[in-house]
């Protein structure tokens, strides 16, 4: 037998062991605490580490805990070759389940029901599978794999700054926690928020408030307006011409003589904000449109709908639009906007190419911002890129392409992985490329089929690049 047949014999004969372990490791939940002494992440996300610690440890890893917010396991002592790495930690369980209970795990159709399954226990039992099959079948190599499994990638990785500070990075690491083929592009994050005061007080015909979104990567699908000195019926016709434009849809209802009006859009993450319809700049232009009585406060709203039009989701507005042929266009939402008497208060998310840095974006946009009279406070990060023709990378594509007859290609997302920071690091599966298999939503699952493949890609991934 080559190695490919044998990889693929030995995952083939353990995959119900490898089920059985996901299994045990969804039914922790692991959502993050509160602090507590040797639980930096509370109770659930240390439970998960110990349960995966033991795994290791069971199946012959050398095993090493870095004060219980990173656990890593060790294939050999040898020099350091390939990190892989996963994490434990899960998002809230939610509403809507129906196959089960988020941490009541199930099997059912081929598949692994419960929170975690395919984010990112499931994958973590692939690359620990991985390793047993390479150390069963003793496979030689010549330098170590490290499984790094950590606690907080959901919730801004702190884990890994921990460990980052003790350890260095090695000479190269995949996650995964994505999905195949290789993700090996990550756009920059540009964050932005603007403020304004006003003291002139409410005129007899304007608007009281405008709100819409509370998270700052998310394109907000509710928003929603006071105005005084209003009838509904002074409303109705800008407000259609507004809908059939945007999208958006307004409902009216009267409040103690002001008109309330709640703009109903659709939700999006900032990463693809072409996706959502934004209900706060599209009531924003909407009341810019209304005839209220001039003022500091109905001119800074005319301002932010300039520099944020409508359906503009390239940056045009605040002058960052950009785009490269690695990493494609920049992009540029809106997400949090509050204006009320006394203040304004609106933040962007950007994610922009590789291009941009901070003289031709940040830059240009704090100047575009404070010249129309607001106040700004930014913060960047670059984008993310590891060389697609690098050896390492088309290694890890040839394993895919071997193990799936597809064809191994380099994506290029918007959003951070747990890989951001590194300067090796690519996002390597294990989900399929065509599949949603729900991941921080109701009823998530992994399918067993491709945790099989998944084990088996990672497996000769780690024998080509450590042997
Ligand atoms: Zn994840």
């Amino acid at each position: 037998m080559n190695i490919t047949e044998k990889i693929t014999k030995y995952i083939d004969e353990h995959t119900d062991e490898m089920v059985a372990d996901t299994m045990r490791l969804c039914a922790v939940n692991s959502e993050k605490g509160a602090y507590g002494e040797g639980k930096p992440y509370g109770d659930g996300p240390f439970k998960a580490l110990c349960e995966a610690m033991d795994l290791c440890e069971k199946y012959g890893f050398d095993v090493k805990n870095y004060d219980n917010y990173v656990a890593t396991a060790d294939m050999n002592d040898k020099e350091s070759g390939l990190d892989i790495l996963a994490h434990m930690d899960v998002v809230p369980a939610g509403d809507g389940w129906t196959v089960t209970e988020a941490y009541k795990p199930v099997v059912k159709d081929g598949r692994i029901y419960g929170r975690g399954s395919s984010d990112d226990k499931g994958p973590a039992m692939c690359a620990l599978y991985a390793m047993r099959a390479v150390k069963e079948l003793g496979l030689p190599l010549s330098r170590n794999c490290r499984l790094i499994l950590g606690t907080d990638e959901e919730s801004g990785s702190s884990d890994i700054k921990h460990y980052y500070a003790i350890e260095k990075e090695a000479p190269m690491t995949f996650s995964p926690d994505g999905e195949f083929p290789l993700i090996n592009v990550e756009k920059g994050q540009f964050r932005g928020s603007i403020t304004k005061s006003f003291d002139s007080g409410l005129k007899a015909k304007d608007f009281v408030y405008i709100k819409g979104g509370t998270t700052i990567n998310i394109v907000p699908g509710k928003a929603e307006a006071r105005l005084k000195g209003f009838e509904i019926n002074e409303i109705t016709e800008c407000a259609k011409a507004v809908e059939d434009s945007t999208g958006v849809s307004f409902s009216f209802c009267e409040e103690a003589g002001d008109v309330i009006i709640s703009a109903e859009g659709k939700g999006a993450h900032a990463s693809t904000p072409e996706n959502g319809k934004n209900a706060a700049i599209a009531l924003c232009t909407l009341v810019s449109k209304l005839t209220v009585e001039e003022s500091e406060r109905s001119a800074a709203l005319k301002t932010l709908v300039e520099l944020f039009p409508y359906g503009v989701t390239d940056g045009s507005g605040i002058g960052i639009k950009m785009s490269d042929e690695v990493s494609h266009a920049t992009t540029c939402t809106l997400d949090i906007v509050e204006i009320t008497e006394t203040g304004l208060t609106a933040k962007w998310d950007a994610r922009t190419c590789v291009s941009a840095n901070e003289e031709n974006c940040v830059e240009v946009a704090k100047k575009n911002v404070t010249s129309k009279g607001f106040e700004v406070e930014t913060s960047f990060i670059p984008a993310h890129v590891v060389d697609g023709d690098s050896d390492f990378v088309k290694t890890l594509l040839a394993c895919y392409e071997k193990y799936t007859g597809k064809k191994g290609e380099c994506l290029a997302i918007g959003g951070g992985t747990y890989v951001h920071e590194l300067k090796n690091g690519v996002a390597f599966g294990a989900v399929g490329d065509t599949t949603d298999t729900h991941m921080h939503g109701a009823d998530e699952f992994m399918i067993i089929e491709e945790m099989k493949t998944a084990a088996k890609i990672f497996a000769e991934a780690i024998y080509e690049l450590c042997k």
